[in-house]
Formats: structure tokens, sequence, C-alpha cells
């Protein structure tokens, strides 16, 4: 394992057997998560992202399986632990802020005795020095620890509940924090200020962060490196800065056109056409050719696959191979 990953996933496939047949969520994903560095997963909803993710906290919902592959953490395979190894795992080396986590707060609990209950689900610690910490964190994410703590769900707005998501997941100081979809739901300024918090906790906490967005101009503006998922697989990665400068592959170039900005006049953005594919009946070829305005015959029959684009950039696209780039 490389000594600057925090997290190497390799071959991954998650598979979920249904009624109407097998859909493959996560297809042959490989990935890197670099140490103290922010990564992005961006992908429309559907692409596997949060799937993906689940797998790294070994927590794939049924009836989803890891069918083959490996996610190497310090370099022991976490689709192998044992539950006991796992459970020390979740939380105090990984931890994950869920889509809509605002709602997963005990409506009828007290943030700080919630906060009180997730520690020692994990580990022994006094009441006192969890309050200690909790208030800590609440502070530091710009919450007013003596309101908070007392306060129940209800009493605050959804901004608030997501940074107080924000300082539950770095309860158990982990090294890893996935955030899935954190600005959702969230007014454009509050967007920025969680971003701006979500900044300040990696770079003064030095927590390496992976953040999973449909969004790819939301997390461009914190992200180191992308990952852009379709279908299950990731089809582009690459530094941030590189991805836009130079895309290599038309979904990408599509979410980057179909990206709403303050800044530009909205009636130019231009959405990527059709649809994402159903996958329990994906396209043959490439499964993102009924979307391409590049698609050829041999897109509509062979499936790309991901080659080397660059300096620690990957891009699974036919046109590619030709050396064609994308304007
Ligand atoms: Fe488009 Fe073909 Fe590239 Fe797929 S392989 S993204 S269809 S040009």
């Amino acid at each position: 394992m490389n000594e600057n990953n925090l997290i190497e996933i390799r071959d991954l496939s998650i598979e979920f057997k249904l009624h109407s047949g097998t859909i493959r969520a996560v297809d042959q994903v490989s990935l890197d998560i670099p140490k103290g560095k922010v990564t992005a997963l961006v992908g429309e909803s559907g692409s596997g992202k949060s799937t993906l993710a689940s797998a790294i906290l070994n927590i794939v919902s049924s009836p989803g399986i890891i069918k083959n592959g490996s996610i190497l953490f310090n370099g022991e395979d976490i689709v192998q632990y044992s539950a006991n190894r796992l459970r020390q795992y979740c939380w105090t080396d990984v931890s994950m802020v869920f889509q809509a986590a605002q709602n997963a707060l005990n409506p009828v609990m007290r943030i700080g005795d919630q906060m009180i209950e997730t520690v020692l689900a994990h580990k022994k610690m006094r009441k006192e020095e969890i309050i200690k910490k909790a208030s800590q964190l609440l502070d530091y994410v710009r919450l007013e620890p003596s309101r908070v703590l007392k306060a129940y769900p209800h009493e605050l707005s959804g901004g608030m509940k997501q940074r107080v998501m924000i300082a539950f997941s770095l309860l158990l100081d982990p090294k890893l924090v996935i955030l899935d979809e954190p600005t959702t739901a969230l007014d454009v300024i509050t967007q920025d200020y969680i971003f701006d918090i979500l900044l300040k906790v990696h770079k003064e906490m030095n927590i390496t962060m992976l953040l999973l967005s449909h969004d790819i101009s939301v997390v461009a503006k914190v992200a180191d490196r992308i990952g852009v998922m379709y279908a299950g697989k990731i089809v582009e990665t690459g530094e941030t800065f590189e991805m836009f400068e130079n895309t290599k592959h038309p979904y990408t170039a599509g979410l980057i056109q179909a990206a709403p900005s303050l800044l530009d006049d909205v009636s130019k953005n231009k959405s990527i056409r059709g649809s994402s594919p159903n996958l329990l009946n994906l396209p043959p070829g490439c499964a993102f050719h009924p979307r391409c305005e590049f698609a050829t015959d041999r897109c509509k029959q062979e499936q790309p696959r991901g080659i080397s684009v660059g300096k620690g950039r990957i891009a699974a696209c036919h046109l590619n191979e030709k050396g064609e780039m994308l304007a």
C-alpha cells in the first residue's frame, strides 16, 4: 500500500440481488484516498457513490454484498474485518455524515445526551470529558455549546443541525470523515459557510475527507482531487484544477457545464441530455453512450477501459485512446 494513501480501494464490485434482477451498483472500482487531502466523489443520483462510501465503512445495506475487491486501510483489508475490529474502526478510524443526516438526530433527546451516547457506544470515557470535548467541537463549528448541548433538534436550523452532525463525526478523532451531500437542502450562503467550516476542520485538525456530491462545482471549491462516477464506475479521476482545465471525459464536461454558479448567467447552463441509466438494463458498450454527443459505433459496443491521461489522472473514454481532447 502506498504510504501517502489512507485508503486504497481495488477492483471493488457491489451487487444487489433484487426480485427484478441483479444490479451492480459499484463495478470494478479502484480509487485512492490520499492522507491529508479532500477527495470528492461526484455523480448523479444512482451513480454508486453512496454505496461505495458505505463499503468504506463495511456497512453496505442489505441485500447488497461486496462481490469482490479490497478496501485497504493501514494495509489491512476492512472487508475482512471481524465484527469487533469493525466496531472500533467505525467512528474511531473513519466516520460518516450521511445524506440528510440532520434528520437522523433523535428528536426527543437533547444534543448533549446524544453526543454522550455516541461516544459511550464506542469507548469508555467520563461524561464530563465527553461534554468538554463536545463543547470544543461545537465551538469549533461555530455553534454556542451551552445552548446547543441543551437543545432538542427541532430548536436548531438546518444549517445548525448539519454543523452538529459535523461535530458528531469528529467526536472520536477519526482519520477520515466521509460526508454525503453535506450541503444539500441548504441555501447557497449556508452552503458556503459549511464548506468554510469543513476546510477549517480539514486543515487545522488534519482530517482526511471524502465528500460525495451531485454538484461538481460545489465540491470543487474544497476538493484536492475528484473522482467522477457514472453507472457504478469511476469514469474520470484527477486533481480538481486539472479536471476543470483539461476535462478528459464527456460526462465530466457535462457535469461542469450543468453546474450553476452565482457569477454565471444561468441561462447558459446546459444540462446533460437524457437521464441516468437503469442499472438493471445498462446500455451495451459505454454506459454513457445514449447521452454522449461524441458517441461512435465503437462506443455502442465496447466498454472503454480506464487509461492514464496524465499524472495521477485516469479517464475511461475511447476519445482518449485517439489522443483527442475535450474542449
Ligand atoms: Fe462518449 Fe464514447 Fe467516450 Fe463513452 S466512450 S464517453 S460514448 S465518446
